[in-house]
């Protein structure tokens, strides 16, 4: 809840003018499925094409936000709804700013993405499902983490002892088990090329973003 003597100071370069610049639309991708789906690895690969492509392009990653921004949080569902809403207000400052955000989290519970969806401006919030079933996840398992939790060793796993709730409506959904990486990647590509053509025939309309 905002205290009511808390204002808003509005700037004075618009999300418009900031798009302008970089040439493409702000937006969040927001990568969400099971560990060892394919998020990280999507994600680097996406960003680094986005890159030397010469979009303004960021990446938040699962592990790496929990070392600074969330290190205080756990993984009981107020703590992971809390995560995710503070990435949520981070990616979309990063938005504002006129980036292609990407972030890379399980995000396990449709209302906390669901959340974020609606604090962003109508298409860019991107929800991409990095699919693949759990077996297939399983027996991945690069840094190990579903042995550790089905010996019990890690508690509140999703997939294993804790929910996944898939999500509904994703804007895209890419069966990892089915596509390899690059694949994958050339299809967020393809959906952020549409989407910039779609704003761009609408006049690169201004967003509402506060500014
Ligand atoms: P997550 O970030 O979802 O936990 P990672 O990207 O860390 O998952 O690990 C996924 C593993 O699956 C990697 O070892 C990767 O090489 C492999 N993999 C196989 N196919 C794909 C695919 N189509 N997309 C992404 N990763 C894939």
């Amino acid at each position: 809840m905002t205290p009511e003597h808390i204002y808003w100071t509005k700037g004075k370069i618009t999300s418009e003018q900031r798009e302008l610049r970089s040439g493409h639309p702000g937006c969040i991708v927001w990568l969400t499925g099971l560990s060892a789906s394919g998020k990280s690895t999507i994600a680097t690969e996406l960003e680094r094409q986005l890159f030397n492509q010469g979009s303004q392009v960021c990446l938040l990653d699962g592990d790496n936000i929990r070392h600074g921004l969330c290190s205080d949080l756990g993984f009981s569902q107020t703590d992971r709804t809390e995560n995710i809403r503070r990435i949520g207000e981070v990616a979309k400052l990063f938005a504002s700013h006129g980036a292609i955000c990407i972030t890379a989290f399980i995000s396990p519970y449709r209302t906390d993405r669901d959340l974020v969806r609606k604090i962003m401006p109508g298409g860019r919030f991107i929800e991409v499902f990095v699919n693949a079933p759990i077996e297939v996840c399983e027996a991945r398992d690069p840094k190990g983490l579903y042995a550790k939790a089905r010996s019990n060793e890690i508690k509140n796993f999703t997939g294993v002892s804790a929910p996944y709730e898939a999500p509904a409506h994703p804007e895209l959904e890419l069966r990892t088990d089915l596509l390899g990486p690059d694949e994958c990647v050339v299809r967020i590509l393809e959906y952020l090329a549409a989407f910039a053509e779609k704003s761009r025939a609408g006049g690169g309309r201004p967003t509402d973003f506060r500014d």
